[in-house]
């Protein structure tokens, strides 16, 4: 019992050491993934509405021509209006002239409002690339921030990760799960030392007994009132 309790001691002070080269991070990683993300977001947002584009363009294209070839046929209408002989062809030229003078207002109006709609995308692309440009900005330099942060501390977070393994299997499995799921509840560690003779974790007053036998450092005992494991560091408060 007392070895488990020495290992999970071990365990605490590496966790301990984690926890502040976590803090010592900050947001930073968290800043930078967001980031990150928020470009390529914006990004395949930008990639969609160019795309939109080349479809609308493509249709202008196709309305610009049959625009043009009805102007053509109504000239030619024109033309032959001149030329008719009865009441009954002239009535039936006009109508054809109408029908295409209608045909060839729809096919503007129509096309009218692809160019609206393309400049609406041409607007918020603008838009996109300036917030990408002024995010990329923060973001380079977060990276720097967090290159810097990283090259402080890898090393000896790797070392803390490969003693870490090495304790944990060490440990009783039984000890292990309840130390892991207090440390998860707890974000960071699942033991504390004793602070006098109050729980480390909580700070509520442990009774006098139970403090005696904390400091035996010969049994695993928990917080009666938050449940975490205590130790005692030999500090005497
Ligand atoms: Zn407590």
């Amino acid at each position: 019992m007392k070895q488990t309790l020495e290992q999970l001691i071990k365990l605490q002070e590496i966790d301990q050491r984690l926890l502040e080269i976590k803090e010592h991070m900050g947001d930073l990683p968290v800043t930078v993934e967001t980031q990150e993300l928020e470009v390529a977001s914006l990004q395949s947002e930008n990639e969609q509405k160019q795309s939109r584009i080349e479809e609308i363009e493509k249709e202008i294209r196709h309305h610009e021509s049959e625009i043009e070839d009805f102007t053509t046929k109504l000239e030619k209408y024109k033309e032959q209006l001149f030329l008719v002989k009865s009441n009954k062809e002239y009535d039936a030229i006009s109508q054809e002239i109408d029908h295409m003078k209608a045909t060839i207002t729809e096919s503007e109006d129509v096309q009218l409002k692809f160019e609206e709609e393309k400049t609406e995308l041409e607007e918020n692309i603008k838009l996109n690339t300036n917030k990408i440009e002024t995010i990329s900005e923060l973001l380079s330099s977060n990276r720097a921030d967090l290159q810097s942060a990283l090259a402080e501390t890898t090393i000896e977070q790797e070392n803390l990760e490969t003693n870490r393994s090495a304790i944990f299997d060490k440990i009783e499995p039984s000890y292990l799960d309840v130390y892991e799921t207090l440390r998860s509840a707890r974000d960071g560690v699942g033991m504390v030392s004793i602070m006098g003779e109050a729980c480390g974790g909580c700070y509520s007053q442990l009774p006098p007994q139970t403090v005696i036998e904390i400091k035996e450092n010969s049994k695993i005992i928990n917080c009666p009132n938050c449940g975490v494991l205590q130790f005692w560091d030999g500090a005497e408060e």
